[in-house]
């Protein structure tokens, strides 16, 4: 390969060229990838230029940023983290990949596992929530269901690219892009494990994040893309670029101009650069003059040639051009099941699910969310269909016009989108309310406002929503409030007004029968909060697995109002608390109601003796109930002692279980070293504590404390079952 052919295949097109320039470039051998092109004809036509009319043949990958589903919408992400569901996300994502493959795209820039403890920034809704282990079981299983090859075939059918690497999510303020600060502990503990995950899983590819990392931009940041990911992790996967994340770094103040941008990015192997153009214009002067040297080159571009010999294109350039087939019934099944597990049952007050017997019900379907085929898909839906959308609205009135039941379905939006600042018809809306036995209100945020640079300060419902539910409410109907949004919202005082809230994410296609299923008790709501639910703005970032500090809140906290006036400077005590809000969060990490009960009891441990260190934790859940359901059981474990301090609880696995009413199920999981391990960086100066090595880097040392510990299995992170107690070593 010359040095021009070399560069061109790093160069991952910018879709905003012309079609005349497109094609010039690829027939020039200038093109390594290109994305956003769409249709398996199309495709075809771009890739015989790269085959057949350039000196070397080598096809061209196609990349696409397919998120959560291409024409059939899954739940966003972070409706997906609720789920607590692998199997069921596994099979999306695999699902996804037979939508997208027929319009020729083999890349997914998908799955992102940037663990986000901050419901400000706007990308909470792409990933998978606050919890590490949580977002690696997940990434791992987007990644497996998109790589899974086609049935006829023995190539994966599209290959994964699990981003952003690294830290992206820590932004500080929330604001999306901005610099994070994470000491090298805290990035090994908390936010590279799913990317590892991801890799084991078998990811075929990488993207850098956007952020500055400690004030080094991730695209040439060498530690995270060298030391970490090729030497430590020992990965082959590709490494591309962010959009223009390299030439971004003259305006992140890290280099002078784009060639120096080059420079820095190439010398820290980010291997293809996405759309950006500074290894076209820059890397052959860069060599010529002997600041890159061209094994550099070389390292890259194989990275880039396997990827594809992996992908099975040399073998096979081509997709079928047959017609597409899109949300077959397999996909909208898919879809309805994703949906329907997303959503969480966070309050009911016994008026869910509504049941028609012979008594004749009327219901209000109302709310800025209520039909919006678009607005429930959520962010990310370049190829979403959303003429293929099922609202609730028109779940509701189907039932309606085909049940056998005397069941009548009112519709009034009050509100047309979620940010209407006047309620419209409000006379009408009024009206139909007080006709109405019960008041469905589906509220939250239009797509648009979460996402990639939909980052917000104020996390209330926007508009009038706020006045609605209030209005709603004081008509004395039982209000069920179905929040459909991108991340937790600060819905406190509506969760007080409502008579039942359901927690929706945006649930994609299908989001209404899903809803409608578990509204009418077809369907048992088994969602778990993937993330803290904040009271305010003001508490974030809140976490569960946080540290407790040494002045851990009062109980009960001294909240503002009990501070008497003029009260001297020591009365109220010293603990680590907001005045406001104490440090409860509305709801917490791991929580979710079903339409039954479960008990938890005989939390037992034993070791296993072949296995020194690891033991078996278990316990007996019980339904006791009058439905089947399914039950999401969480083991935590908190470290009584340590090296460092250590947190509250940490989840260590999870298993969602099918309980039949009034039968008890086991649930049994194995606890390891390795699942107790932590990272720490002062090893010298407390070895009594650290006993035991699983490995060192970078002067930071991952291992075990001689420590005792407590495990417990709960159905959330707040509650605390009885929890049994072991001892390391
Ligand atoms: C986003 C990536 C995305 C890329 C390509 C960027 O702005 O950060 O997540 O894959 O655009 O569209």
């Amino acid at each position: 390969m010359t040095l021009e052919e070399k560069i061109g295949q790093l160069n991952q097109l910018d879709p905003s060229y012309d079609s005349e320039q497109k094609e010039a470039l690829i027939r020039a051998g200038k093109v390594g990838s290109v994305f956003n092109v769409v249709g398996a004809k199309e495709v075809n036509r771009l890739q015989r230029m790269a085959v057949e009319e350039t000196r070397l043949g080598i096809p061209m990958i196609v990349a696409r940023d397919v998120i959560h589903g291409y024409h059939t919408i899954y739940p966003i992400p972070l409706g997906q983290g609720a789920t607590w569901n692998p199997e069921l996300i596994e099979q999306a994502a695999q699902l996804t990949a037979r939508e997208a493959v027929q319009d020729g795209i083999r890349w997914a820039f998908s799955p992102m596992v940037d663990v986000a403890r901050d419901p400000r920034w706007g990308r909470i809704a792409e990933g998978y929530g606050e919890d590490t282990y949580l977002t690696s079981v997940m990434g791992a299983a987007t990644v497996k269901g998109y790589q899974t090859p086609m049935a006829d075939s023995q190539w994966p059918a599209m290959a994964a690219c699990v981003k952003h690497f690294a830290g992206y999510s820590v932004s500080e303020g929330g604001r999306d892009y901005n610099t994070t600060w994470i000491p090298g502990v805290q990035l090994r503990d908390i936010y590279l494990p799913p990317f590892k995950a991801a890799l084991d899983a078998g990811a075929m590819s990488v993207m850098c994040s956007f952020n500055a990392l400690n004030g080094l931009p991730s695209s040439a940041n060498p530690h995270l893309n060298i030391d970490i990911l090729r030497h430590e992790w020992q990965s082959d996967a590709l490494l591309v670029s962010d959009w223009g994340s390299g030439s971004d770094l003259v305006p992140h103040g890290l280099c002078a101009d784009k060639k120096e941008a080059a420079l820095r990015c190439i010398n820290a192997r980010m291997e293809m650069d996405m759309q950006g153009n500074i290894y076209t214009d820059y890397l052959a002067q860069l060599v010529r003059e002997e600041m890159v040297s061209e094994q550099m080159i070389d390292i890259c571009v194989r990275s880039v040639l396997r990827f594809k010999y992996r992908m099975g294109l040399f073998d096979n350039p081509y997709v079928p051009e047959d017609e597409p087939v899109y949300c077959d019934p397999e996909m909208s099944k898919a879809a309805i099941a994703a949906a329907e597990e997303s959503a969480i049952l966070l309050k009911n007050n016994g008026v869910l699910p509504i049941v028609v017997n012979q008594k004749p019900v009327t219901l209000l379907v109302t709310g800025p969310m209520a039909h919006q085929k678009k607005e429930q898909l959520g962010t990310w839906i370049f190829d979403g269909d959303s003429s293929l959308s099922i609202t609730p609205l028109m779940a509701f009135e189907r039932w309606d016009m085909t049940s056998q039941e005397p069941v009548k379905v009112l519709y009034e939006p009050g509100l047309t989108y979620s940010r209407q600042k006047q309620i419209a018809n409000s006379q009408q809306l009024m009206a139909k309310a007080k006709q109405a036995d019960v008041i469905l209100f589906f509220a939250g945020e239009e797509a648009i406002l979460s996402g990639e640079a939909r980052c917000r300060t104020d996390l209330n419902l926007p508009g009038a929503q706020s006045e609605m539910m209030e209005a709603l409410a004081a008509t004395g109907k039982p209000v069920v409030l179905i929040v459909m949004a991108g991340r937790p919202l600060t819905i406190g005082k509506q969760v007080e007004q409502a008579a039942a809230v359901l927690y929706a994410f945006h649930g994609g296609t299908m989001a209404g029968p899903a809803l409608f299923n578990i509204i009418t008790g077809t369907t048992v709501p088994s969602g778990k909060t993937p993330v803290t639910f904040p009271k305010m703005v003001g508490q974030i970032p809140l976490y569960y697995n946080r540290l407790n500090t040494g002045r851990p809140t009062y109980e009960p906290p001294v909240l503002i109002d009990d501070i008497p006036v003029g009260a001297p400077q020591f009365s109220v005590g010293y603990s680590s608390c907001w005045l406001e809000t104490a440090t409860e969060p509305l709801f917490p990490f791991g929580y979710g109601l079903s339409y039954t009960t479960f008990t938890y009891s005989k939390t037992r441990i034993e070791p296993i003796e072949e296995r020194p260190g690891c033991y078996l934790v278990s316990c007996d859940i019980t339904n006791t109930g009058k439905v089947d359901a399914y039950e999401v059981a969480q083991l935590y474990t908190h470290q009584v002692s340590g090296a460092l301090a250590r947190p509250l609880k940490e989840l260590k696995d999870f298993e969602k279980v099918l309980i039949p009413a009034g039968e008890t199920r086991t649930v049994t999981f194995t606890l390891t070293p390795q699942k107790l391990a932590y990272w720490h960086d002062s090893y010298s100066s407390e070895r009594n504590h650290w006993t035991q090595d699983l490995k060192i880097e970078h002067n930071l040392w991952f291992g075990t404390d001689d420590a005792d510990f407590q495990a417990w299995i709960a159905p959330d992170s707040r509650c605390q079952t009885t929890p049994v107690l072991f001892h390391l070593p």
